[in-house]
């Protein structure tokens, strides 16, 4: 089967859908147009015929003799100048020929329904004419009684030639209109199926592109329909892509880097201790035992995140007192913070409510929010770990008087692996995952985590969790 594309489709649609209605048109107004001239010329010449028949009636109280009437009033109920003034016709201005304009439209039946004026071939005289003829035909009324029923043609009426070419005419300006505007219609058609695929056709270019490995594709956006707001949703999600891969290349390069360098280390003093190069001193093993949890710690890092990406991390969710969790945070720091100088406080609301954690978890979670804080913060500094309640949450918050973070790495501190230039430079052996790994943590348990920062004057971390009754993990 061939493909058609979904411009040809449209095209053919708009194509189809003009001819039908154009089809429709032509055929009603073919239809109803010799209807309504024959609706028009009955309606022009009943004229008064009703009102004269009457009058005929009261006067005559019967019907007799109204065929010779009805020879006068219906050639006069036919010409106007006649009907205005009420004199007879004259030389000058004479009846219409009735050959010309005159058609026998009309029959007459008595009040019994029975034929008394014929209208050939339906309705001879001395023919009872049916109820529902009769219910069709134009009452005749003398003195509130209906006394008779003027009959009406029931099939269009032989037009006259000047009628035949009105017809003729309205027909031939039907045709022309429909057609030109089944033209416009169809070159109209073929532009906004044009325009409609065009951006299509780009998206799928881009798309396939990707496909093939090119990854950052954009694609112009010159509309505000449906099709730019995809083409919108696409170049994010092109942009996502391409990012979401370098992140990969970047963490495999980091996490590789962050292996190599302890076991370096730790081949390197092995070798020379085998060599004899080197003695195993307890301080040397001490630095190789060092260097082999500094690996440990990476791969539970790495495990961490990977149960957090599958939705496997373990939590045992219980009611703790907020103040008590600050407590138990800062408990292991003190002594290294005392060593700093540095004022580690507790600030914790009154009355706080209980919330339905993990504490091992969030002791995770602390430790290295902890460990950054000490780190960054210099001698003399001000670490302070609040808890407050405000819009139905408690929101801890970790705050120091540090060195603070660009606005430029402040996005992106929660991804993984990812390192100030600083950090970098200083390479403190840590690997850019604890921020990574206390988000994941938090929420696991339905919390959520988030960072402020002025540079040269500190950070301030946010983790929030609902107050409301106990949630299940
Ligand atoms: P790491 O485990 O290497 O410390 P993190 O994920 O914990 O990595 O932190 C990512 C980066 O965020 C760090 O390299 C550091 O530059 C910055 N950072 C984190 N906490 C602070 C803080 N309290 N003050 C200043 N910079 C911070």
């Amino acid at each position: 089967m061939i493909r058609k594309s979904l411009h040809w489709k449209l095209s053919l649609a708009f194509v189809l859908v003009t001819l039908i209605t154009v089809a429709l048109v032509s055929t009603a107004m073919r239809l109803t147009n010799p209807g309504r001239l024959t609706r028009l010329i009955i309606d022009q010449q009943r004229s008064d015929i009703p009102e004269k028949l009457a009058k005929y009636y009261v006067l005559q109280n019967s019907w007799q003799g109204v065929n010779e009437y009805w020879q006068v009033i219906r050639t006069t109920s036919l010409n106007p100048a006649q009907r205005a003034d009420g004199s007879a016709p004259t030389p000058d201005a004479p009846f219409p020929p009735p050959d010309r304009i005159h058609r026998d439209l009309f029959g007459l039946a008595d009040s019994q329904g029975n034929v008394i004026v014929p209208l050939e071939p339906d309705y001879p005289t001395g023919l009872t004419v049916p109820s529902d003829v009769l219910v069709k035909g134009i009452p005749v009324e003398a003195n509130g009684v209906r006394v008779g029923t003027i009959l009406v043609i029931p099939r269009p009426p032989q037009f006259t030639p000047e009628e035949d070419n009105f017809l003729q005419r309205t027909n031939q300006a039907l045709l022309y209109t429909t057609l030109g505007a089944a033209s416009i219609a169809v070159l109209v058609g073929i532009l906004i199926a044009r325009n409609l695929t065009r951006p299509l056709e780009n998206l799928t270019r881009a798309a396939q592109k990707i496909a093939k490995g090119d990854l950052e594709q954009q694609v112009t956006v010159t509309s505000k329909d449906e099709i730019a707001r995809l083409a919108e949703a696409f170049n994010c999600m092109s942009q996502e892509i391409a990012r979401a891969n370098l992140l990969r290349r970047q963490m495999t390069a980091d996490i590789a880097h962050d292996l190599r360098t302890p076991l370096t280390v730790i081949a390197g003093y092995i070798e020379s201790m085998q060599d004899g190069v080197l003695k195993p001193t307890p301080e040397r093993l001490n630095l190789i035992s060092t260097e082999i949890d500094r690996l440990l710690n990476l791969v539970s890092d790495l495990r961490t995140l990977s149960q957090a990406d599958s939705g496997e991390i373990s939590i045992h969710p219980q009611q703790i007192p907020p103040a008590m969790l600050l407590e138990h945070a800062a408990a292991p720091y003190r002594p290294r913070a005392e060593q700093m100088q540095i004022d580690l406080r507790i600030e914790a609301g009154e009355n706080l409510p209980e919330i339905y954690v993990d504490e091992a978890r969030m002791m995770q979670v602390f430790s290295n929010l902890m460990s950054n804080a000490l780190r960054y913060t210099p001698e003399g500094g001000r670490i302070t770990l609040g808890a407050a309640i405000a819009d139905e949450k408690v929101a801890f918050t970790i705050q120091d008087t540090g060195c603070g973070i660009d606005p430029e790495d402040l996005p992106h501190i929660f991804e993984r692996f990812y390192r100030t230039d600083s950090a970098r430079q200083s390479e403190n052996g840590e690997a850019g995952l604890g921020l990574a790994i206390a988000r994941a943590l938090v929420e696991a348990q339905g919390g959520t985590i988030r960072a402020e920062s002025l540079p040269g004057q500190g950070s301030c971390f946010t983790i929030e969790f609902q107050t409301n009754e106990a949630r299940r993990f």
